[in-house]
């Protein structure tokens, strides 16, 4: 599917011969599709407008359609284009061949330390690559995370970015294991919380829970967030301990940037070109 027909064709359901469920999602499901003309292997997600209007999240989706379109880097979900018809909305996405991070990371409880180091960095690169265009992703978490034919990361799902900046962002959303201090606290919120999710992603992916979970109650989390009340376990090497709390800050300004991220011992020692432009 090469993409100057991807940018131009007016794609429909005839142009795909559909295959098996990859997966159901909150809204519709997701297929394994191929083109036919080029037998390009694609997902094919389908979503119900009745859905979509009764949640009210048409505006969402069209955000999320306009904003991941436009997106070209090897970590981030390639949107090739999209249709509809009377019923449904399709969207045509990169088939991730290897499924979702987050069955990997059940699986095998938590990652070791040299495979969340490289997937923290693909993330870096991606967020990166994000922010260059004023894009904040705001919902990263191992759900919305897929791999790649190599094993690489892929983020999915862009129904939460919103271009930055802008104004006053003070709706909750996401979920609240991954909300930064100032987006819990219902203040203003910019880039910077991106830079708190790859913190607590970083912890979840090495022990197999996000730090501030609490089973008691929502509020307790929100609590335990606000307080930035963060414990490690013993097995936890120093270099990632520093790396996490180099991330997890209260305030957002204190955070440790992108490019330094790139930079820090741990990451570096697990890919040994992580820096690298
Ligand atoms: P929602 O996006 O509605 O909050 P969700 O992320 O669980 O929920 P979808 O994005 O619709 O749902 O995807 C459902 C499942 O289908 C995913 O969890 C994943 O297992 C699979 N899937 C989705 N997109 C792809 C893809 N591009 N390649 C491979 N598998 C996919
Ligand atoms: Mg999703």
């Amino acid at each position: 599917m090469a993409s100057s027909r991807a940018d131009e064709h007016r794609w429909s359901l005839s142009d795909f011969d559909v295959g098996r469920p990859l997966g159901k999602g909150k809204f519709g499901r997701v297929y394994l599709a191929r083109e036919r003309k080029s037998n390009y292997v694609v997902a094919l997600k389908i979503l119900f407008k009745s859905e979509l209007v009764q949640a009210k999240v048409e505006k969402q989706l069209r955000r999320e359609i306009e904003i991941q379109s436009h997106l070209r880097h090897p970590n981030i979900l390639r949107l090739y284009g999209y249709f509809y018809d009377a019923k449904r909305v399709y969207l045509i996405l990169e088939y991730a061949i290897k499924g979702e991070i987050y069955k990997q990371l059940r699986k095998c409880e938590r990652f070791p330390e040299p495979r969340a180091a490289q997937y923290i960095c693909q993330m870096t690169h991606a967020l990166i690559y994000l922010h260059r265009k004023h894009v904040i992703h705001r919902d990263i978490k191992p759900e919305n995370l897929l791999l790649g034919m190599k094993g690489e990361l892929k983020i999915a799902d862009f129904g939460w970015s919103v271009h930055a900046p802008n104004a006053r962002r003070t709706t909750l959303c996401g979920t609240l294991d991954y909300l930064p201090p100032e987006m819990v606290e219902g203040r203003d919120h910019n880039e910077k919380v991106d830079l708190w999710s790859l913190g607590i992603l970083c912890y979840e992916f090495l022990v197999g829970v996000p730090p501030f979970e609490d089973p008691s109650s929502y509020r307790a989390t929100y609590k335990r967030i606000a307080r930035v009340d963060l414990q490690f376990p013993d097995y936890l090497s120093a270099d990632a301990r520093d790396l996490i709390s180099r991330l997890l800050i209260y305030t957002p300004e204190d955070r440790l940037p992108l490019s330094q991220v790139l930079q820090h011992p741990w990451i570096q020692r697990h890919n040994p070109d992580a820096a690298a432009p």
